[in-house]
């Protein structure tokens, strides 16, 4: 790679990792990871593949330290999914460079922020850098299914491989304004994702009468009714607690003094800050009769559901049932993952902190608690890491990225990369010193 500046290097890497088509599935990342290595091992990082299958590797590369400060890993996946080209106005893995921002399935989500990764370590490596404790980077498979080949099956298989103090991740880092003033939002906790289903139980008969029968399909309107109705009981947790004090500058005292402050800075906020205090329930998908004349003697609902970190998924059922109330129906989980926080007072807090300062003195971090999960979970479980969801992001506005991320026409501002290169070789330096 003949680049000449970070500027250059990032975005020429993002281009070739966007051209290794990694959709998942299959996904196939082994080509990913042999292109970074080869990257990286150009510049002195040591480098080792883990793979569970062939076609499927994880690439670690580590900056080893002398000392025994605290570790710290980067970590990003090198998956992604589907692209659709006849929705593109690109070629979805051309990694076309257009108006200063990279094209291409993942640019946002996430070989961006795998290539600032990348370059951070490489360029590091070049200067000679010795971090205060091993500084690793972790590009790993499957992040967008999680069938077992990624970054869990990495923490169970070789967990001296990615062991670590701190983590940085996907998640947040977008630049927003609240009350006129700037914030970078730094995830350091999620949500558990914990959908269940709802099925409600009645007689099937001929349509034409409907008398004889016992429609599940109309049984079930008002339980969906009640559960889009339910305002369930709220909780002020430490990120709303972080998250309000740095905005208002006053800890809220109860969750709906937390809302009634969040409102009186905008409506915006507000609405950001309700959801973290509760879960939720969003009724999503239902199916009852395959025929038309048929009445349905099943009406099977899918909630998604969004648990507090520390709610189990026996209470939310509990809270379902209570919201329900008494019926021919039965609740079944389908799944629950994430829902796992960090601490916010930690050495990479003020690393995220003393960066943002240098970058914008009058922008502040802002902790957040994010709905969705990432494999940040698999480290705190395994390994108790303070892990973060934070890639910095002020060139594009967060509303057009949510709507390009896991859609068409993906694409990220190389001004971000950049930025995003500056912060992690930032908090590289910060760790331990
Ligand atoms: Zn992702």
């Amino acid at each position: 790679m003949a680049a000449v500046s970070v500027r250059a290097e990032v975005t020429e890497l993002l281009q070739e990792l966007i051209r290794v088509d990694t959709t998942n599935p299959p996904g196939n990342e082994t080509a990913a990871a042999e292109l970074l290595r080869a990257y990286l091992e150009d510049s002195g990082a040591e480098c080792e593949l883990y793979a569970r299958v062939p076609e499927r590797a994880n690439l670690v590369a580590r900056l080893p330290s002398r000392g025994d400060g605290p570790t710290l890993l980067f970590l990003s996946h090198t998956d992604v999914v589907l692209a659709d080209a006849a929705e593109w106005s690109a070629e979805p893995f051309g990694g076309e460079l257009r108006g200063g921002e990279v094209w291409g399935r993942g640019a946002l989500d996430m070989k961006g922020q795998v290539a600032a990764s990348a370059v951070a370590i490489a360029t590091l490596a070049r200067e000679g850098f010795e971090p205060a404790g091993d500084l690793i980077f972790a590009a790993t498979a499957d992040e967008e299914v999680g069938a077992g080949f990624g970054a869990q099956w990495l923490c169970e298989a070789y967990p001296d491989a990615v062991r670590c103090d701190y983590l940085i991740n996907e998640g947040s880092g977008e630049r927003v304004e609240l009350g006129g003033k700037p914030y970078y939002i730094c995830s350091v906790a999620e949500k558990m994702s914990a959908p269940f289903r709802l099925r409600v139980h009645g007689r099937s008969g001929h349509a034409s009468m409907p008398g004889i029968a016992d429609n599940a399909l109309v049984k079930a309107a008002s339980l969906i009714t009640k559960l889009g109705d339910y305002v369930p009981e709220r909780q002020l947790t430490p990120e709303v607690t972080a998250l309000l004090e740095t905005v208002t500058g006053v800890a809220p005292v109860s969750p709906q003094d937390a809302l009634a402050r969040a409102g009186e800075i905008d409506s915006f906020f507000a609405a950001m800050v309700e959801p973290l205090l509760s879960l939720t329930f969003s009724p999503t998908m239902a199916t009852a009769s395959q025929k038309r004349n048929v009445i349905p003697a099943i009406c099977d609902v899918i909630v998604d559901s969004r648990l507090l970190p520390g709610t189990t998924p026996a209470e939310q059922l509990e809270v379902t049932r209570a919201a329900l109330g008494d019926g021919d129906y039965e609740l079944e989980s389908l799944e629950a993952h994430g829902g796992t926080r960090s601490p916010i007072d930690t050495p990479l807090w003020d690393a995220v902190a003393a960066w943002v300062e240098q970058l914008e003195p009058e922008a502040r971090p802002a902790p957040i608690c994010v709905a969705g999960f990432t494999d940040s979970h698999w480290f705190r479980e395994a390994f108790g890491t303070v892990a973060y969801g934070f890639f910095p992001s002020r060139a594009m506005s967060p509303e057009l990225a949510a709507t390009l991320v896991h859609s068409a026409d993906e694409r990220i501002p190389v001004d971000d990369l950049e930025l995003g290169v500056d912060f992690l070789r930032h908090a590289a330096k910060s760790l331990g010193w």
